[in-house]
């Protein structure tokens, strides 16, 4: 190479380097524009962002005619809706169910859409966004809290007379629900059934403590009673439902490790008696085992108490 060549490429390097660097620099001389996100802004993060921000669902339950049209157009079923016949002696149906399952839901909006196009805008898109949570569990948003029913609304011909309201305070509640209570009683489950773990055998005759059937029983009896209730009321005969309530047990990946295309083909298997292994589910591991398993025992009118005894019901 020429002397000449050489200090050129050097000049070159040099030269490419300091434009590159130049926006860098420039940055220094700017004034800060760093948002100091959550705190220390005068407003939510959630005002800020567009109108037609495709954030966190909600349903409006006052406006919702139970049409299902919703459920139907989701194509990767995240939303489950169940209607039961009103209990006080009217020949009307009630809503008994209205989950979202956040964890699952790829915010298409083709749920809203045709709930706008064919009903009465009741389930929306918010503005809200923060939905962090330690477990998918905290991200299933019960609209109907268990036990309770909700009446259909009769919506008018005239689409303005509609009372829509804000769009945001369901949503932020039903996370606030979700965040505090689901989790909380998976975890019972799982506790009532981690007495099949051995310690209840090395207490077995004795009394029992920590760890043994007396936790869940005494720490929240009401809640894993409430929980046992709901599985055990899902109509047997209605294969569908069941399935997609022991499919919020699975890991929900649609990986296929299971033997089956998808979670709920597995858990239809299990539902319609065809599969009673509850521990195919590898991504969900001994936690998903075990709480299929208790599930499946629960359903199948095994008292609560006796369903957490013994070893898995792991058979084929
Ligand atoms: S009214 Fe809307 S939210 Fe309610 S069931 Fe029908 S489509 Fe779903
Ligand atoms: S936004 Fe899409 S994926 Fe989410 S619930 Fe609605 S239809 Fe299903
Ligand atoms: S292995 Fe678990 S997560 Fe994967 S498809 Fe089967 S049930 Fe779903």
């Amino acid at each position: 190479m020429k002397l000449a060549d050489y200090f050129d490429s050097i000049q070159r390097t040099a030269k490419t380097t300091l434009e590159g660097m130049a926006v860098t620099f420039s940055h220094l001389f700017r004034e800060p524009i760093t948002v100091q996100y959550p705190d220390r802004l005068d407003r939510p993060v959630s005002e800020m962002l567009p109108e037609r921000y495709r954030g966190l669902l909600e349903v409006q339950m006052d406006i919702c005619t139970g049409c299902k049209r919703c459920e139907r157009a989701c194509p990767i079923e995240c939303i489950a809706i169940d209607l039961v016949k009103d209990p006080g002696g009217s020949k009307k149906q009630m809503m008994a169910r209205f989950d979202i399952d956040m964890g699952k839901c790829m915010f298409c909006g083709l749920c809203v859409e045709a709930c706008i196009a064919e009903s009465t805008g009741a389930i929306r898109h918010t503005r809200e966004f923060e939905g962090a949570s330690t477990t998918l569990d905290g991200l299933v948003f019960r609209f109907i809290q268990t036990g309770d029913l909700v009446p259909l609304y009769k919506a008018p011909k005239d689409k303005s007379q509609i009372p829509v309201g804000d769009y945001g305070p369901h949503a932020r509640e039903a996370r606030e629900r979700a965040m505090r209570d689901n989790p909380a009683v998976l975890e019972e489950l799982r506790k009532a059934w981690a007495v099949t773990a051995g310690k209840a055998k090395k207490k077995k005759g004795g009394k029992k403590g920590p760890g043994g059937l007396a936790v869940p029983a005494l720490t929240d009896q009401g809640k894993i009673t409430r929980i046992a209730g709901a599985m055990t009321k899902v109509d047997k005969a209605n294969v569908g439902a069941l399935a997609k309530a022991l499919e919020q047990l699975t890991a929900q990946t649609d990986c296929g490790a299971c033997g089956y295309p998808t979670c709920i083909e597995y858990t239809t298997a299990m539902a319609s008696g065809s599969d009673k292994d509850p521990s195919k589910c590898e991504p969900g591991g001994a936690e998903a085992t075990a709480d299929l398993g208790f599930a499946l025992k629960v359903v199948g009118g095994t008292p609560l108490e006796d369903a957490a005894k013994g070893s898995p019901p792991v058979t084929t």
